[in-house]
């Protein structure tokens, strides 16, 4: 089976899981927590709750408690997605914004000793000087698409990266460069491809770039989320 390990299935109209591929959805907003956190449940799939820099300049943080407190008392498998997001945040008040969301995701994160997911648009130095400041050692480079200095860097910093089935030359340098345990796979369904399923096309990029058979990438890249997460089948 491989593990999509970052998708949006509160945005789909319609869920298919048919055992070839697990998903592990991700919120991004008070209310798509709540609805994630119900598709876990119903679904039996691993679910991440957070806030994300975009939520973070859009709605009134004197919730921001409350939305911790929800995270707090589900049985997520990490904290995010959050980070910075400069594309969307251009003013220092929403920058401002962003970075007080990402902290405090950070603390809560800590707190609850879970791996966190990163959303760095335009930001990914920024991103990862608070990791570093933080200590922050395990978490994962959501849609990465930095550069291989920057990849390296994160994993330095003790993170994994995401890949998704997108090419370009940059990425195709980080999967090359990166070791394979360091390495997940993603989709971000639906927002980039309709599906989780398309995960395969992730894999299959990673198994072309490394020259790695395409069973040894899925199965790897499965084991790497898997102990990120810490997740447990019963
Ligand atoms: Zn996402």
């Amino acid at each position: 089976m491989l593990i999509d390990a970052h998708c949006h299935l509160d945005s789909f109209k319609k869920i298919e899981l048919d055992g070839s591929v697990l998903p592990i959805t991700c919120g991004y907003s008070h209310s798509s927590n709540i609805k994630n956190k119900e598709i876990g449940e119903e679904y039996k799939v691993p679910y991440v709750l957070g806030i994300a820099p975009q939520t973070a300049i859009r709605e009134d943080l004197n919730k921001l408690e409350e939305w911790c407190s929800f995270i707090r008392d589900s049985e997520r498998v990490g904290v995010g997605e959050t980070g910075l997001d400069f594309h969307w945040g251009k003013t220092p008040e929403d920058r401002k914004k962003q970075y007080l969301v990402f902290r405090r995701m950070l603390g809560l994160a800590e707190e609850l000793g879970l791996p966190i997911v990163i959303h760095a648009r335009d930001a990914i130095k920024e991103v990862l000087d608070e990791l570093e400041t933080f200590g922050v050692k395990r978490f994962m480079m959501h849609f990465f698409s930095g550069d291989i200095k920057e990849a390296g860097r994160a994993v330095e910093a003790g993170g994994i990266i995401s890949i998704a089935p997108l090419h370009s030359k940059k990425r195709k340098i980080v999967i090359r460069e990166t070791e394979i345990e360091r390495l997940v796979v993603e989709t971000d369904a639906p927002y980039v491809v309709p599906s989780f399923k398309d995960v395969i096309k992730a894999v299959e990029y990673i198994a072309e770039v490394k020259g790695m058979e395409f069973e040894e990438v899925g199965e790897k890249t499965a084991k790497n989320a898997v102990e990120f997460f810490n997740l447990s089948f019963e």
